[in-house]
């Protein structure tokens, strides 16, 4: 990170883990990137002992130094129970990005808990309908997974949503084009790299926490340092995915995970 071109590392978590409260789902593939609670503090403190703030993703649009952009998939209930406390102790702000079609379902943010989360100060983003793969997706497929997501999780809560997140970290150029077309200001992928300015907004990078990073690790991904490592395996995923198709790819992960 230089003075000149400052950059911003965006984070990507998921459900966090409670004692006592079940997952909303128990496939390994699922259960690495759910981090305790107390994992979770730990890290928003570490940012802050860093000298770095936590931000939702329309602020760290404007790359402010010492930033860290904290952003969540899927909408998952521990959003408001665990995350958004922790977050407001510090005086964070995060982008919590929500499955339209997932509101209400057990484990997941009611409408009211989504209106309890915007109300107090979080940015609402989109993650799509139903969770898709988009580069699995024909046109209208696409259109109804971000488009009409956004126009539903505005109804709820009146107001504008502007940010959108890929199921599976992946889309493509239809999808982008019509996540323009449906107004969205950015698209955000699971490509472990920091963003700057010159950044395209619409295929931001962000780094997926999984369980278990130790404190150097997380520091390092958070100032951008050694994210080539985590990319590197990405790279490698994708390949596998495009080689394998993600179902083939999906079905793989879990046996080798879950043995
Ligand atoms: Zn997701």
């Amino acid at each position: 990170m230089t003075a000149t071109h400052p950059s911003v590392v965006f984070l990507m978590y998921h459900e966090l883990a409670l004692p006592g409260r079940g997952l909303v789902e128990s496939e390994p593939g699922y259960v690495r990137y759910v981090l305790d609670a107390g994992e979770f503090e730990w890290q928003m403190r570490a940012i802050r002992d860093l000298g770095f703030r936590g931000i939702g993703v329309r602020q760290a649009l404007d790359f402010p130094s010492q930033s860290v952009a904290i952003t969540f998939d899927d909408g998952c209930e521990t959003d408001l129970l665990s995350a958004a406390p922790v977050l407001k102790q510090l005086g964070f702000g995060a982008t919590f990005y929500v499955v339209a079609g997932w509101i209400g379902k057990p484990g997941f943010l009611s409408a009211a808990q989504l209106r309890e989360l915007h109300e107090a100060g979080f940015e609402i983003g989109c993650h799509s309908m139903t969770h898709p793969y988009l580069s699995d997706l024909d046109e209208a497929g696409l259109y109804r997974e971000i488009g009409e997501a956004k126009d539903a999780i505005e109804q709820l809560l009146g107001g504008r949503i502007e940010h959108f997140s890929c199921p599976g970290g992946r889309s493509d150029h239809r999808a982008i084009r019509i996540a323009k077309q449906a107004g969205f200001e950015t698209v955000a992928t699971s490509v472990p790299r920091a963003n700057r300015s010159s950044t395209n907004p619409f295929s931001l990078g962000r780094v997926a926490i999984k369980r278990g990073v130790s404190v150097d690790g997380f520091q390092n991904i958070c100032v951008g340092r050694a994210l080539w490592k985590i990319e590197l395996s990405g790279d490698l995923r994708d390949s596998a995915k495009r080689i394998l198709g993600n179902r083939t790819y999906d079905r793989m992960r879990s046996m080798i995970l879950g043995k």
